[in-house]
């Protein structure tokens, strides 16, 4: 079975950076479980396991325009050290703050005295994405999991 819309599909993968550092694996994990044309992996992945088989492997270098994005400096922002509730910012913390465009995740970047700065950015935004794909399972989706929205079973939703 070929991966097209709304087929199932288990990858094994490793994601490195340019520098041929390691950034993610599923090696020692589950394989990643994903409902195909969903947008529930990041776009130029999803593109170009269209059509692949179990047993495919292959590598793609992905610009971050059609991984993770570009950097948007407008996502950094300044906060109050007191705006933290008593916790400790530490560079590197991630932060879950809920506004008006729903729930973001931001990084600690910068502790300077009482001014602590924030980066909306996705971690691996801006970075350019080398993901080492191995297909090892292709299905239908099911109707339940089509209105889930998820797939279930091994890798996936067990509920
Ligand atoms: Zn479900």
């Amino acid at each position: 079975m070929q991966i097209a819309q709304n087929t199932v599909v288990s990858l094994e993968y490793t994601l490195t950076n340019d520098a041929g550092e390691v950034l993610d694996t599923s090696r020692d994990a589950e394989p990643l479980v994903y409902i195909h044309g969903q947008s529930q992996i990041i776009s130029g992945l999803e593109n170009a396991l269209a059509g692949r088989a179990t047993g495919d492997a292959f590598k793609i270098r992905l610009e971050a325009r059609d991984a993770y994005g570009e950097r948007d400096d407008d996502l950094m922002q300044t906060a109050q050290r007191a705006q933290f509730g008593g916790e400790d910012p530490v560079v590197g913390l991630q932060v879950r703050t809920d506004g008006p465009e729903g729930t973001q995740i931001l990084t600690i970047v910068a502790v300077d005295g009482d001014d602590v700065t924030l980066d909306g950015n996705h971690p691996l935004a801006g970075v350019p994405l080398t993901f080492d794909v191995k297909v090892v399972g292709v299905r239908a989706a099911t109707k339940q999991e089509l209105s889930h929205g998820h797939a279930h079973g091994s890798g996936g939703h067990d509920h």
